[in-house]
């Protein structure tokens, strides 16, 4: 049973339930939706079906949990996609399991796997690409021919949900997971918000003085707590 926020359904999982899950899945993808993909998904509907297909659907940001209660069916815990992926990781490199990170701009991928095989000396970074491509063909037989148990796929929303719908189940992946800026946080390209700021819930006000850039694509979450608060008045 999924906990629905404006027509995307959560899983309502802590971290450690959401890597047990993941460790059942086979072929599947993970999406990791904030409230800027929700509210996207109103509008597109191939991001929506993506959403909806996913083997495992984790709240991203604060935003989703907050909705989440405000709409009376409060999650168990807010699951960033960053936390989920490299606890993850450290999970697979004890093993030495496969990681293959794709996306980001040219260079990134490679820096993220020094970085990671620093910091996890038993992983495996199995293949790496940029998310800058015109044919994607190549990419998917490097996927094949590695055979990762853990694919990241780093294009950006809604790019990387649509690109794993379409893949999901066809690709020689254990399990593949969309995760926006990870790539660049791992290469030390893009810093994450300091764990003061996180877990206070204003991880969004660090990245948008860190990335002023970033404040269209942010105006959403205003939109997206004015919904909520709607639906809740009207009782949906
Ligand atoms: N990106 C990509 N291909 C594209 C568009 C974007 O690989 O065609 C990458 C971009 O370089 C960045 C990531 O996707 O590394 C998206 O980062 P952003 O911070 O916007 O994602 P968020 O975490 O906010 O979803």
């Amino acid at each position: 049973m999924r906990i629905d926020v404006l027509g995307v359904g959560f899983d309502n999982l802590t971290l450690d339930e959401a890597l047990e899950k993941a460790s059942e899945i086979r072929g599947g993808y993970v999406v990791t939706p904030n409230p800027e993909i929700v509210w996207l998904a109103r509008e597109n509907e191939d991001l929506r079906l993506a959403l909806c297909e996913a083997s495992l659907v984790l709240p991203d940001g604060i935003g989703i949990a907050y909705g989440a209660k405000i709409l009376g069916r409060p999650l168990k815990s807010r699951v960033p996609g960053i936390e989920f992926a490299t606890a993850l990781i450290a999970r697979l490199a004890s093993e030495n399991k496969k990681v293959f990170l794709f996306g980001a701009k040219p260079g990134v991928a490679e820096l993220a796997a020094e970085r990671l095989k620093e910091k996890y000396p038993g992983l495996i970074i199995c293949g790496t690409a940029d998310g800058y491509f015109k044919d994607d063909a190549p990419i998917i037989a490097a996927i094949n021919e590695a055979k990762p148990d853990f694919l990241l796929v780093c294009l950006g929303a809604p790019k990387q949900e649509i690109w794993m719908r379409e893949h999901a189940g066809k690709l020689q992946a254990g399990l593949m997971a969309g995760l926006g800026g990870v790539l660049d946080v791992y290469a030390g390209i893009v810093e994450r918000a300091p764990e003061a700021w996180s877990r206070s819930g204003f991880e969004w006000l660090y990245r948008l003085i860190k990335q002023p850039s970033r404040y269209k694509r942010m105006m959403k979450l205003p939109l997206f707590m004015f919904k909520v608060i709607g639906e809740r008045i009207r009782g949906k």
